[in-house]
């Protein structure tokens, strides 16, 4: 008998889930929009072509070695990532009191700051939005944080709920720690106005609230990196401290890499460094140093300015095909004469379309029609094409009519 036998089965993924179970179906029709990957029109994942050019120069350089990196991570990568995401010119970044350490991918940035915060900061205690990313909670109390949420998502107006979600904030402790969507708030594509990133963050500062930005679709949402940076550009200008975890999985496709970063803003140089002598700490014993090869790929486009061109070129690309899906959902849903208001399919934005459908809705779409999405309605604008609209606006309207 094995020393195992009392194991009990757990549950799937429910994101990582639903793509299990479209593999195991025949059907030629069948449609995954529940993974958070892009596809391309033909329906198959991308690689961008600068992230090519930059493998066949690293790969051709007999001068690269595979060493160790240090824990850390890549110094050219860690520079870089925090210029991109606080901008060239962050006050952060001239007072050189950023401390940036290479993770893997967004998960790892976010787990690493959380332990990080567990052990050294006085608070905690996180708030998450609701609903968010399925991982978020997992990610924050495994690593010994208490979890709640604020008020995010109303869904009578598909759209934000801003007055409870300052109620929440406003009676949080002081000091707590704030789960932010960067941009392109998953699962709902709901983000607030700029004007309403200042109202969040002026209360957040008067109470002393602790921002942890989760940037997971820098560049992916808008097309424009600067322009998805924006709310944690707000909260860096203001002088106060933050968290901010990136992932290069969406906007440069590195999914597999696992390639990000955490960046840890904070008052002087000098906390900085001890920060970052902290959060060596926190690797060392969990994976000692970080991979090599995504690193060298982000740094590598990042330093080169032709290469970094084109890369916001065929990132603008993406951005683009996903926006025009909306678009052409929409148009598909309004020419059908499908029962609803389907507006919030081109207001949302990112990845994502929180399309409304419940669960008993998604499963006959997935039974009767073979798509495949998370049972909370929430469908991959990346995973659809020209091709397929017509077959999910089929699928929509016999769920809802
Ligand atoms: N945060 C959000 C909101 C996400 O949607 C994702 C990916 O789906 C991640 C973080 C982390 O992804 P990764 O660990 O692949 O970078």
């Amino acid at each position: 008998d094995s020393v195992f036998s009392n194991i009990v089965r757990a549950p799937e993924d429910p994101i990582l889930g639903v793509t299990v179970a479209f593999n195991k179906d025949p059907s030629p029709i069948k449609l995954n929009l529940g993974v958070g990957a892009y596809r391309t029109e033909e329906g198959k994942p991308l690689v961008l072509n600068v992230v090519r050019r930059a493998e066949q120069l690293i790969v051709n350089d007999r001068s690269r070695v595979k060493e160790y990196l240090p824990i850390t991570g890549l110094a050219d990568f860690n520079k870089f990532s925090a210029k991109l995401i606080f901008g060239a010119d962050s006050p952060a970044i001239q007072g050189n009191r950023v401390a940036t350490v290479q993770c893997l991918s967004g998960t790892g940035s976010l787990r690493v700051g959380a332990e990080f915060l567990a052990r050294h900061y006085h608070q905690r205690l996180i708030y998450i939005p609701l609903p968010t990313w399925g991982n978020h909670p997992k990610i924050f109390a495994t690593a010994g944080l208490s979890v709640k949420t604020y008020r995010y998502y109303d869904p009578a107006t598909r759209g934000l709920n801003f007055q409870g979600l300052l109620e929440d904030l406003g009676s949080a402790p002081s000091g707590a720690v704030v789960l932010l969507h960067a941009c392109a708030h998953n699962p709902t594509g709901v983000d607030p106005t700029l004007e309403q990133w200042e109202q969040i963050r002026q209360l957040m500062r008067s109470k002393g609230l602790l921002p942890f930005f989760d940037s997971a679709y820098q560049g992916f949402a808008s097309g424009s990196l600067d322009a998805d940076a924006q709310p944690v550009r707000m909260f860096v200008a203001d002088g106060g401290e933050c968290l901010a975890a990136q992932s290069y999985a969406k906007n440069m496709g590195l999914y597999g890499e696992r390639v990000g970063a955490l960046s840890i803003v904070c008052k002087t140089t000098d906390v900085a460094s001890r920060v970052e002598s902290q959060l060596k700490l926190v690797i060392r014993p969990m994976y000692s140093s970080p991979p090599i090869h995504g690193a060298s790929i982000v740094a590598t486009i990042l330093k080169d300015r032709d290469m970094y061109n084109e890369w916001t070129v065929e990132l603008k690309a993406m951005a683009d095909r996903i926006i025009s899906m909306r678009k052409q959902l929409f148009d598909a849903l309004r020419a059908r004469g499908t029962p609803g208001d389907w507006s919030h399919i081109i207001k949302q934005i990112g990845m994502f379309t929180f399309t409304g459908l419940n669960s008993e809705q998604v499963a006959f779409m997935t039974n009767e029609y073979h798509i495949y999405m998370t049972s909370d309605g929430r469908i991959s604008m990346a995973g659809l094409s020209s091709k397929t609209v017509p077959h999910l606006v089929d699928a929509i309207h016999a769920a809802v009519t």
